[in-house]
């Protein structure tokens, strides 16, 4: 089982399918959708978080290439936001990527993103809302 998320782009002449039934009955995909812009005659917008096997997302890939839509993968980043961190460190020992570190000096943390496996953990450890989550292909 795999879960991704996906923003499509709808030509105007696919915009009034009924695609998202399609994804669920033909290709038995769990679909959540996140955020939506469409109007009829005109492109559409849809982010979608799709769960299911992976041969049956590959199959449901190929059948909105045939009606045109437009797949993007929606890429997740952690963004740390040092003007919020109070340097508490709460973040440091639960990071399996080690992104969080402290400098045994000065008490302060850094974060390094090159290192971020992006499992999410560190998003309910911050209580001062310095970690947040920045998507890519995903703006309406
Ligand atoms: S998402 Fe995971 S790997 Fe990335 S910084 Fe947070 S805890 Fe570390
Ligand atoms: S848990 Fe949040 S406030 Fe504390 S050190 Fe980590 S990022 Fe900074």
């Amino acid at each position: 089982m795999v879960k991704k998320k996906y923003l499509l782009i709808f030509p105007p002449e696919a915009v009034e399918q009924p695609v998202t039934y399609r994804l669920i009955s033909d290709y038995h995909l769990v679909i959540n959708i996140l955020k939506a812009s469409v109007s009829p005659g005109r492109k559409g917008r849809l982010t979608l978080e799709i769960e299911g096997e992976e041969k049956n997302l590959s199959r449901a890939i190929a059948y909105l290439n045939s009606i045109n839509v437009e797949i993007k993968p929606v890429i997740e980043n952690i963004r740390w936001r040092e003007e919020k961190c109070v340097h508490c460190t709460a973040c440091v020992p639960g990071c399996p990527g080690q992104c969080f570190v402290v400098d045994r000096k000065t008490m302060r943390v850094s974060f390094h993103e090159e290192k971020c496996v992006g499992c999410k953990h560190c998003l309910s450890v911050c209580a001062y809302g310095a970690i947040e989550v920045v998507e890519e292909n995903n703006a309406s």
